[in-house]
């Protein structure tokens, strides 16, 4: 997939040149039909989020936001590659004005539809395997979004900043994307925040530096990244930088929050799921902890998570390990959310086993006596969780966790952590199915898993048989 993404880049500019050199003209062509792109990418929760016909291969997000009244502005620069002959093609971006969009460098005519379609319509068709980029200028005040849960997310302003998350679909509540997980792609941030706060984003620090009052953070993600797992979260901040193993390390911690010891461990956790899972995916690690009660949850945004408190031990690494799975290794469609949160949260009991606290199992035992009445607890299956409403439901974590300690039971340590380490590796950077994890863990135990993970992950009932 990214192979041909530069083969493509290679074949626009070979054309470029052509057309340049001054050859006779070729034979008319016939007719190109370019036809619009479709408004979403079908997933069975979020069908309008993210957009057909094209790829994106990198954002660049120069921000300016002014805590006191609430206000963005920004500069998105796009790259992206066409799929198809495109006339139109949608961005997915929540209100603010825009006052300048060009693609490829000419204006483009745009229309606003729904709740978050941008409509964009370039001067000229666009070949399939065309590389484009379309700029846009936008300004407002950005959007805090309501999930099917009653979540909320977006950019959501705190005392003394935002707290900046996106997932299932928060990201264009602060910059047009297209948002689906899917489509991966490289990030730049410059973001320009009044002095004395601090603005964190993806990747490494590339320099930040102040003048007439402001300061610019720029910041530089260049591994993969779905677009939900992006943040800008800024405030007050005290900032550390370190290194982990070789991996440069940002913490940042709101100055409000009691001084803890928790993140003392962040290291260690890094070093323990690297010697079970693999080598560590990303260019960056380290944790933004803010004070901002009123989100209620943390988020894995790739290579630094955003805790909306100071972390319980159990969350941090719940957040660490989502770096393997989920950031690294990312589901294709949301109903397979168990993907990340099952293996999030089984990662903590592992991690208290190796500490020597409870076990996996002890774990899994204590829960298993829930009783079957709980329907709750039991249902939806994690394999299905059936409506947004119920993609952050308990039963995803824990029933999740609990497929996978069976899993262990029943294969044995030795290729269930094989397996583990294999989904890491086949999967870097890419975007998986349930169906392609059951089929690894058959290949490598010999068994034949069809019942055990239909018990586990699809029936409704507590499993008794498997
Ligand atoms: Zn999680």
């Amino acid at each position: 997939m990214r192979l041909r993404r530069v083969a493509r880049r290679l074949l626009a500019f070979g054309a470029i040149c052509l057309a340049a050199s001054g050859l006779p003209p070729a034979a008319p062509a016939a007719a190109v039909n370019f036809v619009p792109g479709s408004p979403g990418l079908g997933d069975p929760f979020f069908p309008n989020a993210g957009n057909g016909g094209y790829d994106v291969t990198h954002y660049a997000l120069t921000l300016s936001y002014e805590p006191s009244t609430n206000q963005l502005r920004g500069t998105a620069a796009i790259t992206a590659s066409a799929t198809q002959d495109l006339s139109r093609f949608d961005l997915d971006l929540r209100g603010f004005s825009i006052t300048r969009l060009l693609v490829s460098g000419h204006d483009a005519a745009f229309a606003r539809s729904g709740e978050h379609e941008l409509v964009i319509t370039p001067q000229a068709g666009i070949r399939a395997g065309t590389v484009f980029t379309v700029v846009i200028d936008y300004a407002g005040t950005p959007a805090v979004v309501t999930d099917p849960d009653e979540s909320i997310e977006g950019w959501i302003p705190t005392d003394d900043g935002a707290f900046v998350v996106g997932e299932p679909q928060g990201s264009p509540a602060w910059y047009p994307v297209n948002d689906n997980p899917r489509d991966k792609a490289t990030f730049d941030f410059s973001i320009s925040v009044p002095a004395g706060l601090t603005a964190m984003a993806n990747g490494v620090l590339v320099s930040n530096q102040t003048a007439s009052g402001r300061t610019t953070w720029v910041w530089q993600e260049t591994d993969p990244m779905a677009p939900y797992l992006a943040t800008a979260t800024l405030g007050r901040f005290d900032l550390t930088t370190s290194n982990t193993s070789g991996v440069p390390t940002y913490v940042a911690v709101d100055p409000q929050l009691p001084k803890g010891q928790v993140l003392a461990k962040l290291p260690a956790a890094v070093d323990f799921y690297t010697s079970i899972y693999g080598p560590y995916p990303f260019n960056a690690v380290g944790a933004i902890v803010d004070d901002a009660k009123v989100v209620g949850y943390s988020l894995e945004t790739q290579t630094k998570p955003v805790f909306d408190r100071m972390p319980d031990e159990a969350t941090l690494v719940h957040e660490i390990a989502h770096m393997w799975y989920g950031d690294s290794v990312t589901l294709t469609t949301w109903p397979d959310i168990w993907l990340h949160e099952g293996f999030a949260t089984w990662s903590e009991w592992i991690w208290s086993e190796y500490q020597g606290n409870k076990s996996a199992a002890k774990w899994f035992n204590q829960l298993y006596n829930t009783p079957a009445q709980d329907t709750a607890f039991w249902t939806p299956p994690p394999g299905d969780p059936g409506t947004p409403a119920f993609m952050f439901n308990g039963t995803i974590y824990y029933r999740g966790a609990m497929t996978l300690q069976a899993l262990r039971e029943k294969v044995g340590d030795d290729t269930f952590f094989v397996v583990l380490r294999d989904w890491a590796a086949l999967n870097r950077y890419g975007n998986v199915t349930t169906a392609q994890f059951i089929d690894l863990a058959e290949r490598h135990s010999g068994m034949d898993l069809e019942h055990f993970f239909d018990v586990w992950l699809y029936q409704p009932d507590k499993p008794t048989a498997w």
